[in-house]
């Protein structure tokens, strides 16, 4: 089953992947193993990775995840075509996928099943694509190959949390560029100081393991999905001249347009102060 998997995940480029049994992970949402059926076997943890050229763009203003298209639709996609195949083929197993809810401490098994170290700044750290990479899950109750090892951190090198622009408030930016209704002062501050209208990268630029994969040319994502239709600056012309279902192409889309909408408009409004007449 495994070489079967692998053909069809090397099909969508997909070269960072491993398998660890179910025993071996921690599972932080048993609902979600229940309604699967599965309460043993493997787990096959995938790394998807996405950067593009794009997402090097020095005027780019919204997190790297977010400049292509919606990470979700490439896993439907993936996990519409593996299941059927699967179950047509091994109709005495069970199956089921996951990807950004899912029932296990996923950065945890994925160091465990040997694909990365676990950073300090709450990532994985793959060595070909650094932190830039999705992860997503297929359970089975099969049995599947693998290699167990002891998980690691990476090397403390404190970088992240130096250039952590929101140490002193206590919370990320990226969680605030997603929260809904009016943000207060020392919010809007902080907003237009880093001036991304969606997400925040800074503990993921300056990591040495994404320094090292920028260097060396691997961190580009080999799956052509997140290539097409790639918005690295976004601003309200754009945003307002996007049709509803192209919108719904976007990782920021769950949100709904008044969210990034109002981000825009803080840091357009920023700009607005600095070119006024007594600039
Ligand atoms: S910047 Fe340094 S401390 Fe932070 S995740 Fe990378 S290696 Fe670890
Ligand atoms: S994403 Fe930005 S704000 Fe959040 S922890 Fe990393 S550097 Fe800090």
């Amino acid at each position: 089953m495994f070489a079967f998997l692998s053909e069809i995940l090397q099909k969508n480029h997909i070269d960072c992947f491993a398998a660890l049994p179910l025993s071996a992970c921690r599972v932080t949402k048993p609902y979600l193993l229940e309604r699967a059926g599965i309460n043993e076997g493997s787990v096959l943890l995938l790394a998807v990775p996405y950067f593009t050229p794009a997402c090097a763009d020095p005027e780019r203003n919204l997190s790297a995840y977010a400049v292509g298209r919606n990470y979700h639709a490439f896993f439907d996609a993936l996990f519409e075509e593996l299941l059927p195949l699967l179950k047509a083929r091994y109709p005495e197993h069970r199956f089921a996928a996951f990807a950004d809810h899912s029932p296990i401490a996923e950065i945890e098994a994925a160091a465990r099943a040997g694909l990365g170290v676990i950073g300090k700044n709450g990532l994985l750290l793959t060595e070909r694509y650094s932190s830039y990479v999705f992860l997503g899950e297929l359970l089975t109750d099969a049995l599947l190959p693998y290699t167990l090892v002891q998980p690691r951190s990476c090397e403390d090198c404190g970088l992240c949390q130096s250039a952590c622009p929101m140490s002193r408030i206590g919370t990320c930016l990226s969680a605030l560029t997603q929260k809904k209704g009016e943000l207060d002062g020392e919010e809007i501050a902080a907003l237009r100081r880093y001036g991304s209208c969606w997400g925040c990268d800074l503990c993921q630029e300056v990591c040495p393991h994404t320094l090292r994969a920028l260097q060396s040319g691997t961190i580009y994502t080999p799956i052509s999905y997140f290539h097409e239709n790639n918005i690295p600056k976004l601003t309200l012309d754009v945003l307002d001249a996007m049709e509803e279902d192209e919108f719904l192409q976007r990782a920021y889309s769950w949100r709904k347009r008044e969210t990034i909408r109002r981000n825009l408009l803080l840091l357009q409004e920023k700009k607005d102060e600095k070119g006024g007449p007594h600039a």
